[in-house]
């Protein structure tokens, strides 16, 4: 039987060391999901002018696709889109655990609409029609954001991480792990909900971003056992292999 863990605080700092460090900044890749081409295609050239990296989606189902199978930094999402609104598409977004920032258009202006958006998770509105400095000002404020969660205490369902003790329980019994497993669990759940690459791994776990080998196998294996002891027997499952992708942690939507 193990024994639950006390965190107290000189238990955490007995234990602590250097947490993962922060992903480093590289320009932000923004989704614009927008159905009508002319505003599309004008957001996304002029926030390419600002060399970031822009995909885009006309539709629900596209957009959805595409937040599943990708690491976003931001998502300029319109409410009105010809299959799923965009409400819609965010509630998908948010249940998968997936904390991105989503500033919403719309062309709505009722009260009521903006409090549906904001409920539904979006971090800002705006209102169409609108400026484009405008729309650039409210996605920089939110890329400003700290996206990942500061606090030294990372959650998903039942299992937690405190990140300065460095102790993982899962329903309220220790895991022991290696500190290696500690920083990718911790990295996981940094990115919860989110794809996360072999390649972010090795850059920003293993800290090697060009090898002439990759790590790829060693990464694998570290993460089967990093689940095996995770996700044991009778456990809901937290981490996925997303075949060709990388892996997920997060709980999958009812
Ligand atoms: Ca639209």
């Amino acid at each position: 039987m193990k024994k639950p863990v006390n965190f107290s605080a000189e238990y955490a700092a007995t234990l602590a060391r250097t947490a993962v460090s922060a992903p480093p900044s590289t320009p932000p890749h923004v989704l614009v999901v927008e159905d009508e081409l002319k505003t599309r295609d004008s957001l996304a050239e002029g926030l390419q002018m600002e060399a970031w990296t822009v995909s885009t989606a006309s539709t629900g189902n596209e957009a959805v696709d595409l937040i599943d199978h990708a690491t976003f930094d931001l998502v300029v999402l319109d409410w009105m889109l010809p299959d799923r609104d965009g409400i819609d598409v965010l509630r998908h977004v948010r249940q998968r655990g997936n904390q991105t920032p989503v500033l919403m258009l719309t062309a709505r202006v009722a009260v009521d609409d903006r409090i549906a958006g904001l409920e539904s998770g979006a971090d800002d509105y705006l209102p169409k029609p609108f400026a484009f400095a405008e729309l650039l000002a409210r996605c920089r404020a939110l890329l400003r954001r700290p996206v990942l969660s500061t606090s030294h205490f990372l959650r998903c369902g039942d299992l937690q991480l405190d990140t300065r003790a460095r102790v993982a329980v899962r329903a309220g019994q220790a895991i022991p792990l290696t500190p290696r497993e500690v920083d990718i669990l911790e990295y996981l759940l940094r990115y919860q909900g989110q794809i996360v690459t072999r390649e972010m791994l090795e850059r920003d776990v293993w800290k090697q971003a060009h090898r002439f080998t990759s790590l790829d196998n060693v990464i694998d294996v570290q993460i089967m056992r990093l689940r095996r002891k995770v996700d044991g027997e009778g456990a809901e499952r937290l981490i996925f292999t997303l075949r060709g992708l990388g892996y997920r942690l997060g709980r999958e939507p009812e």
